[in-house]
């Protein structure tokens, strides 16, 4: 529903030749509402756009020529800034010295999960991490940790005899010292909802721990609620970094806002899938994409350099920061990524798709993705070259024939492809060389 409400709020203003001080509201008036729609909470974007108000109706932007790059970029350069600064690092002591971080949040958030992703990390960066199931309220917690453990061979500490974390906490520093661990990570409990109980204990953990950083750990998913808890989490203890988990799902991305102007602190990392290796560093920019829903490029950039030729890669990057994305460099996308994951999660990623997967028939992405390939194999090379201006109803018709298709499902890709190499050409020219030579790097 937002990538709806962002690209009519494009196409209102597309038509329009100058950037005018009421059109510009206008648009703006749907990105708030698109926002909303990505349920980041309604304080936070009332905030957010009065910030982009003051930029966006500034004089510089007035004298564009493009109102909705103009928008697009605003907006982005909001978002970036909003949710910004970086600050990925945990400020690890030396080694040799006890660094204790503790883990936060609501049962079900990822607690767990990512206390043995943080685990795996450290260990594999050389350090000594000690995983501390401190959750003595959650059935299972305990042996949860310790698979992690066993699977990570990261050691863990429990004391099944005790019933207060502070206890726990307190051998565990000892138990530390003695197998010189360098890191301690209190994995504590979590209620379905904030109440006092489990933050009075929080509160003793900490003052027992003492931790060099106390990281919220937030479920994405949960949208509007997760403004709620990361206010209670925020009053409570003195949090100094968040990660966001389930950024693999639907999630749009709207609760990093929100988070980020409740807390004040950085988002450090984002959890993308229960695989022990599915932590990533947060990246702003990235995000922005995602909010704005023209698809995280970046993101997918990077995971199919992963698993595909680099060469070829470079070549793709090259002819998209020249803007010469052609309907073959589409389709040779489009089956790569088909490779890449499951479709519908990779669909999310590409500027468009949403939209294209919707007009063929809500037929699953499988078999759409099959279709659109089917169509642009149906296209002689001059077709491909350049669709729109080819593309008659005569050839409309045989392309359709060809591929088992109806002729408006033709026009259909045709036209999403126009729009995917408009997003493309102008990512490209904006500042897109230096990110695409980040993630090279
Ligand atoms: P805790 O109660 O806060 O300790 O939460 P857990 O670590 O036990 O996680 C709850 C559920 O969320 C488990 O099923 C995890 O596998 C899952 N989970 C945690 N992080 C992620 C993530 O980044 N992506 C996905 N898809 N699932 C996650
Ligand atoms: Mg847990």
């Amino acid at each position: 529903a937002l990538q709806d409400g962002l690209s009519s709020a494009f196409k209102t203003l597309r038509g329009q030749g100058k950037l005018s001080e009421s059109n510009m509201r206008d648009g703006l008036k749907l990105v708030e509402r698109s926002l909303l729609e990505a349920d980041v909470s309604f304080a936070v974007v009332r905030d957010f756009m009065k910030r982009v108000n003051d930029e966006a109706v500034g004089e510089a932007v007035l004298k564009s020529l493009n109102p909705s790059q103009q928008v697009v970029g605003v907006v982005y350069q909001a978002l970036v800034d909003f949710m910004g600064p970086v600050d990925h690092s945990l400020h690890l002591k030396g080694k040799g010295e006890l660094t204790t971080i503790m883990m936060c949040g609501l049962q079900g958030s990822g607690k767990t999960t990512t206390t043995g992703k943080l685990g795996r990390q450290l260990k594999a960066a050389g350090r000594m991490p000690l995983m501390v199931a401190c959750d003595l309220q959650r059935p299972g917690a305990i042996d949860q940790l310790h698979i992690l453990g066993e699977q990570l061979e990261v050691p863990v500490f429990s004391d099944r005899t005790q019933k207060d974390p502070v206890a726990v906490t307190k051998a565990a520093q000892a138990h530390a010292k003695k197998i010189g661990a360098d890191v301690l990570l209190l994995d504590t409990a979590g209620r379905l909802h904030v109440d006092e109980a489990l933050m009075e204990e929080l509160k003793r953990v900490d003052r027992q721990a003492m931790p060099d950083q106390v990281l919220l750990v937030i479920d994405s998913m949960t949208g509007q609620d997760a403004v709620n808890s990361a206010q209670a989490f925020n009053d409570a203890l003195e949090l100094d970094g968040v990660i966001l988990t389930k950024l693999d799902g639907d999630a749009r991305g709207g609760a990093a806002l929100s988070v980020k102007h409740v807390t004040g602190v950085p988002i450090k990392y984002i959890g993308v899938g229960e695989h022990l290796d599915a932590l990533e560093e947060f990246h702003p920019d990235r995000m922005a994409g995602r909010i704005l829903g023209q698809g995280d490029i970046l993101t997918l950039v990077e995971k199919a350099q992963r698993e595909f030729d680099q060469d070829e890669m470079a070549r793709q990057e090259e002819r998209l920061r020249k803007g010469e994305f052609t309907l073959d460099d589409f389709r040779k996308q489009m089956s790569q990524i088909s490779r890449l994951g499951p479709l519908q999660k990779i669909m999310g990623m590409i500027p468009g798709m949403g939209g294209l997967m919707k007009h063929l028939d809500n037929v699953d992405a499988e078999q759409g993705m099959r279709r659109m390939l089917g169509i642009v194999d149906s296209m002689t090379a001059e077709e491909k070259r350049n669709p729109s201006k080819v593309i008659d109803q005569n050839r409309r018709r045989r392309i359709a024939a060809g591929s088992g298709v109806q002729p408006h499902e033709v026009n259909e890709l045709v036209k999403q492809f126009d729009a995917m190499s408009q997003v493309m050409t102008a990512m490209a020219g904006k500042g897109a060389r230096d990110r695409m030579k980040m993630v090279r790097d």
